[in-house]
């Protein structure tokens, strides 16, 4: 290598020349996995409020642990002894697809929360879905979807760092895994990027729907159920194809891509899940929530929680149900959400199977807010 290439900047896009960055890369020392990981935590743990200096008031009262699942009036109900059954994905496995993914025990007041609200927002913002039962009203609509808006977007802004945090973890690795691992941090930082750029954009978008009183803003789908559901749910995700498989919208083009957000609620007798999507002509959650409608009425609480199992992260099993579950709906659901895992979108490669019997209880009807 002569002097001058040593010192150009090197290929991988750090900003560093080559001989500070990946000349003799593969003979160095690997670095501690766990240092990363330990910047990752302390990323999702950066406290700030979403709803500070929005309009919608001062903050007060300090940044606290939000609930995205309320855990009085959902995660509660599907406890058992305060636990709840949860899949987790080691972080250490950047590329999750193939990663190592495993059911865990989860304590309900640390089960889904995020350090993005202050006390007083946390408190005003959500009470109408806290402090009363969820009726599909439209004022609750948009406050759940506002709520898990935020945590996409807490989620978006943490991962920011992933790619400066792990540029160095390819040392001792082959020239060739190096240029594949480098080019696995660049897919997974744009698809990043993207995500967060639309985030951003539906987050503003449903803040100053807050703002001004305007719940029209998001149209929804609310799904009610004979009784009560085993497993409780809140998360969004941008949909490339509706139920069937068909697209939607693509990621390529310059067009924001829209999400889907879905919710579920726990009542005493019965249960509900909410879909809902920002109202604008086509919105592919609209399109999926009517798939989703005209199924059989003992096929939708199975449709909904497969596709949110592959989609959304946030989701909670009550354990007795889970440990229940035979081998072949174990099976399917891991491959759910292994395929469900996916960095920048790909085309979906599992899909739902309506005929694997999950005892979930008949849906009584479908309402519009
Ligand atoms: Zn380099
Ligand atoms: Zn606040």
């Amino acid at each position: 290598m002569k002097g001058r290439d040593r010192n150009a900047p090197c290929w991988c896009g750090s900003g560093k020349k080559y001989k500070k960055c990946h000349l003799n890369r593969d003979d160095q020392p690997k670095d501690n996995p766990w240092s990363a990981v330990d910047v990752n935590r302390k990323s999702f743990a950066k406290k700030k409020c979403c709803a500070r200096d929005v309009g919608l008031g001062p903050c007060d009262g300090g940044v606290i642990k939000a609930h995205t699942v309320s855990r009085g009036p959902n995660l509660a109900k599907i406890a058992e002894n305060g636990h709840v059954l949860h899949y987790t994905a080691t972080v250490q496995d950047l590329n999750k697809n193939g990663g190592k993914l495993s059911v865990k025990k989860v304590g309900i007041k640390d089960a889904s929360v995020f350090y993005g609200f202050c006390g007083k927002h946390d408190r005003e913002l959500f009470s109408c879905i806290e402090n009363e039962p969820f009726a599909g009203r439209p004022d609750q609509c948009l406050a759940v979807a506002y709520r898990t808006i935020s945590r996409e977007l807490y989620g978006k802004d943490a991962a920011a760092h992933l790619r400066e945090t792990l540029r160095g973890a390819d040392k001792g690795m082959q020239p060739f895994e190096q240029f594949m691992f480098q080019k696995m941090l660049d897919d997974i930082n744009t698809g990043n990027e993207a995500a967060r750029r639309e985030a951003k954009v539906t987050h503003d978008v449903l803040t100053s729907a807050l703002v001004n009183n305007q719940p029209e803003t998001i149209g929804s789908y609310v799904f009610e159920f004979e009784s009560p559901l085993p497993f409780m749910f809140a998360g969004a995700w941008s949909p490339f194809t509706d139920f069937y498989g068909n697209e939607l919208q693509n990621g390529y083009s310059e067009e924001l891509l829209q999400q889907i957000f879905v919710s579920s609620f726990a009542g005493d007798e019965r249960a509900m899940v909410c879909i809902s999507w920002r109202d604008i002509g086509g919105a592919p959650g609209k399109v999926i929530a009517e798939q989703i409608k005209a199924l059989a009425a003992d096929q939708q609480a199975s449709a909904l929680f497969q596709i949110v199992t592959k989609h959304v992260e946030n989701i909670f099993f009550n354990p007795n149900w889970y440990e229940g579950l035979g081998d072949k709906q174990k099976e399917h659901l891991n491959r759910l959400v292994t395929d469900g895992v996916d960095i920048i979108g790909s085309v979906p490669s599992s899909p739902v199977r309506l005929e694997i019997d999950f005892q979930l209880p008949i849906a009584s009807r479908t309402f519009q807010p």
